[in-house]
C-alpha cells in the first residue's frame, strides 16, 4: 500500500512513524514539501528511509516577489534520484478571498506548473474551490494528483479528462461526506489514488487527533466498501497507480 501524500517533516517522531507504517503495510510514501525547509528536511529523510520520495513545491500561500530566483533554486533539486513530483501546489480560495491574494497564488501556481513542464514530473494539486483557475493554468495532458479530492462529479470527470489522477484521504469516511462517496464510486480504477494528507485530516474513528500514514489503510477500506470489492483489490490498483502516475517509485 502507497500514501500518496503525507508530510513527513512535520512528524515529531519520524522514526517511529515509518516504523509503524511499515507495520501496516504501506511500502512506499510520497512526503511532500510546503517549503525551502520542509523540502530539505525531507530529501535528507531520503537518505535513511528507501521508502519515501519527495514532491518538491512550495505550497499556495507564499508570497513572494522574487518568483524567477525561488524557481531555479527548487529547479536545482529536481534531479535528486528520490524527487518524483511537483507539488505540493495550486490555489486555495477560502470564501472571501481577494483578487490581490489570488493573483498572488496564481503565479505561484504558474511557477510550479512550469518547473514541472521543464522537468516532466507529474503535479500534486490542491485545490480549494479553484477547480476553474487550475484548469486554466495547467496545460492539457500535464500529468497531474488531484490530491484530497473533495470536488463535485462533473469536475472529477474534468480532471480524469485530463488525464489527471484523483486522490482521496480521510475525508471520504466522514459521515458527511456522502456526495463525496458517490463521487469516488464513479472514479475509474485505472485513476484512483490513495493518500492520509498526515499530520492533517484523520479519517474515521481518528478525526480531530493526528493522523499518520498507516491510516491510509483505512482510506482504502472506505474505497473497497464504496467499490464493492476487496482490500487487496484496492491495494493492488492504486499501488499500480501510483506508481504510473510517480514513475520514479521503483518496485
Ligand atoms: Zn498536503
Amino acid at each position: 500500500m502507497i500514501d500518496a501524500h503525507c508530510h513527513l517533516d512535520e512528524f515529531e517522531n519520524i522514526p517511529e512513524t515509518i516504523a509503524t507504517a511499515k507495520q501496516s503495510g504501506v511500502t512506499h510514501l510520497i512526503s511532500c514539501g510546503t517549503g525551502m525547509t520542509s523540502i530539505q528536511k525531507t530529501l535528507e529523510l531520503t537518505e535513511k528511509y528507501p521508502e519515501i520520495y519527495v514532491a518538491v513545491g512550495l505550497g499556495y500561500s507564499l508570497r513572494s516577489r522574487n518568483l524567477l530566483a525561488t524557481q531555479k533554486k527548487l529547479f536545482k533539486l529536481l534531479n535528486h534520484p528520490r524527487v518524483a513530483a511537483i507539488g505540493e501546489c495550486g490555489l486555495d480560495y477560502p470564501l472571501g478571498i481577494t483578487e490581490t491574494d489570488k493573483n498572488f497564488q496564481k503565479d505561484l501556481f504558474k511557477m510550479h506548473v512550469e518547473l514541472a513542464e521543464k522537468s516532466n514530473l507529474p503535479l500534486v494539486i490542491h485545490s480549494r474551490n479553484a477547480h476553474e483557475d487550475i484548469s486554466n493554468i495547467v496545460k492539457p495532458n500535464m500529468p497531474a494528483q488531484a490530491h484530497c479530492f473533495v470536488g463535485t462529479l462533473g469536475q472529477m470527470h474534468d480532471c480524469v479528462t485530463r488525464g489527471w489522477y484523483i486522490s482521496f484521504g480521510g475525508i471520504l469516511t466522514f459521515k458527511k461526506s456522502v456526495d463525496l462517496r458517490e463521487v469516488a464510486g464513479s472514479v475509474p480504477n485505472d485513476r484512483l489514488l490513495i493518500e492520509t494528507d498526515s499530520p492533517y485530516l484523520s479519517p474515521e474513528p481518528f478525526r480531530g487527533q493526528p493522523n499518520n500514514p498507516s491510516n491510509v489503510r483505512i482510506v482504502a477500506e472506505a474505497l473497497a466498501e464504496i467499490k464493492q470489492t476487496s482490500l487487496s483489490e484496492i491495494d493492488a490498483l492504486t499501488t499500480a497507480n501510483t506508481k504510473s502516475l510517480f514513475s520514479k517509485i521503483s518496485i
